[in-house]
């Protein structure tokens, strides 16, 4: 049998995403070093994701370090800044005064003001009638706000609800660390912060992680757990076995059947699981022979007007990250989103050309290459990130992120106020394995004092004629679900 299939570490730590490494980088720093990281797909980032597109580096996931500038400082933007990654500052503000009808013809600002204004007045009546219903306050209830109508309307609408540079209630990134929002634009990625934070405890070489504690295309498939360990099944029938396991993947795999999970878990959990909603949010790239969108630095974001909500609606050009480089990214979300996912990708591109042909005249040349991300059907991901209901309380959080057993979680959507960003996510992992650090410790005193109760156990007596290597007894204990965590050693501290 392979050596592979039995492998065992202290902690094993599901997905590379960022908050995995995260989580991976404090254990090791805490000298929790046999740590196993699996990860499903054939690289590491998860949702941080670059690809090469039209002669430059595209993020096809987050793009955005979003709250910059404010009193304290984004640790993400700390680790950009020690990276000297390249960044671009994102003015949406001129946004609204770009704003194309059917016909090609800017909407008058005045309008497009006014339009805002109501937007944004029926969103915060909205919002606190969603709040009363949940407080049954039957006395707000009375006006609902108007829907929107026009185009523009639906646009805005779009934008306010969808699209993630104008919400109305406090954001908490905004208030924590500032309003301010910086586009990657760099040819190394915002994965190179993933991979600054694996080079202080994995071993890599010219840009690779070679190390054996990190595994590529593995995907869980099934864990188990008990009182003394945990079990890890992968699709390909390896086994890893450790005392610990931290699922990182997304709230959109947790609500999946990707991995089942034994015994099950218990309903509070998955009650928390299932209240959480995913956005799926798609950025289309587009590439032109040459550039026909007026340019400069009021201009990057523009938006367009149609009767159908979300229809093409939300435009950057990419000349102020990449001068040159005659690319447009268009904005999908949620059932847009899974409408482009399910259509070939030449529909797309005929679908955008049409678009801009309505915006910028018949003339413009057609798009050359065309690249169409596809978040929700990604059985890794199953969306792009998770969006709670306004009425979501404190104790939901503390659900969605408690351990159960030897099962600890992390990940962006386990953060209670960053839900959804990169700088959630990476915080995520380091509090996971901060609090899986106190367990391990407070497990280790638990079994200093019972060293002398454990070793008259007569179960004990097995373990010299049951080891690791015998994979036959292994899956025997398996299919039987035994307690083998009896026998797993202690974890390193
Ligand atoms: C299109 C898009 C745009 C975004 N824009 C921004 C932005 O501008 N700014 C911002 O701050 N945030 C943005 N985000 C959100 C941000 O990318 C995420 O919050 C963050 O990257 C999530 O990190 P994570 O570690 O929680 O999860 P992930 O990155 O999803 O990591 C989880 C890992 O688990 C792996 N996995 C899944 N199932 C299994 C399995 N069964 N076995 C083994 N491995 C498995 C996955 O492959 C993945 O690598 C965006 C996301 C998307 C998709």
């Amino acid at each position: 049998m392979d050596d592979d299939r039995t492998t065992r570490a202290s902690v094993i730590i599901v997905g590379a995403g960022i908050s995995g490494i995260a989580a991976a980088k404090v254990l090791a720093e805490n000298g929790v070093d046999d740590v196993l990281i699996l990860e499903a797909s054939d690289r590491i980032g998860g949702r941080i994701r670059k690809e090469q597109f039209g002669g430059v580096t595209v993020e096809l996931g987050a793009g955005w370090i979003a709250g910059v500038g404010g009193k304290q400082s984004n640790p993400v933007w700390e680790l950009a800044r020690e990276s000297n990654l390249k960044t671009c500052f994102s003015d949406y503000s001129y946004a609204r005064y770009n704003i194309y009808d059917r016909s090609g013809k800017i909407i008058p600002s005045g309008i497009a003001a006014d339009s805002y204004k109501k937007a944004v007045d029926s969103a915060i009546q909205k919002l606190s009638q969603e709040q009363a219903s949940t407080a049954h306050d039957v006395s707000l209830l009375a006006d609902l706000p108007s829907a929107p109508k026009t185009p523009v309307e639906l646009a805005i609408d779009f934008i306010l609800h969808d699209f993630e540079m104008a919400e109305v209630e406090p954001i908490s990134t905004y208030v924590e660390f500032g309003e301010r929002e910086f586009l990657v634009a760099d040819e190394r990625g915002y994965e190179h912060l993933l991979y600054k934070m694996a080079e202080s405890f994995l071993h890599i070489s010219e840009g690779y992680i070679l190390d054996s504690r990190l595994k590529l295309n593995k995907v869980v498939r099934e864990l188990q757990h008990s009182r003394n360990g945990v079990l890890v099944t992968t699709e390909d029938g390896c086994l890893y076995e450790a005392n610990y396991v931290i699922l990182s993947v997304s709230i959109g795999v947790l609500q999946s059947n990707l991995i089942s999970i034994r015994p099950p878990l218990p309903r509070w959990k998955t009650e928390a699981i299932n209240k959480c909603d995913i956005i799926t949010y798609t950025k289309v790239f587009l590439k032109f022979p040459y550039k026909f969108w007026p340019c400069g630095p009021e201009k990057e974001f523009f938006i367009y007007a149609h009767d159908r909500r979300g229809y093409y609606t939300f435009w950057q050009h990419m000349e102020n990250a990449f001068p040159g480089s005659n690319i447009l990214v268009v904005t999908l979300t949620n059932e847009e989103s899974k409408r482009i996912e399910a259509q070939p990708d030449g529909e797309t591109m005929k679908e955008a050309m049409e678009v801009l042909r309505n915006m910028f005249g018949p003339d413009i040349p057609d798009a050359i290459n065309i690249i169409v991300p596809r978040w929700w059907n990604n059985r890794f991901q199953r969306g792009s990130y998770s969006n709670y209901p306004i009425h979501v309380n404190h104790q939901h959080f503390n659900d969605i992120k408690a351990p159960v057993g030897r099962v600890f979680f992390t990940g962006e959507h386990t953060s209670e106020k960053f839900n959804g960003y990169v700088h959630g996510a990476y915080l995520s992992g380091i509090d996971t394995s901060k609090a899986l650090l106190d367990e391990m410790r407070k497990d280790k005193g638990r079994k200093t004092e019972n060293t002398q109760a454990f070793l008259l156990e007569p179960l004990l007596a097995l373990t010299g004629s049951l080891t690791l290597a015998q994979p036959d007894a292994l899956s025997n204990l398996h299919k039987f679900d035994l307690p083998r965590q009896m026998f797993l050693p202690e974890p390193i501290l």
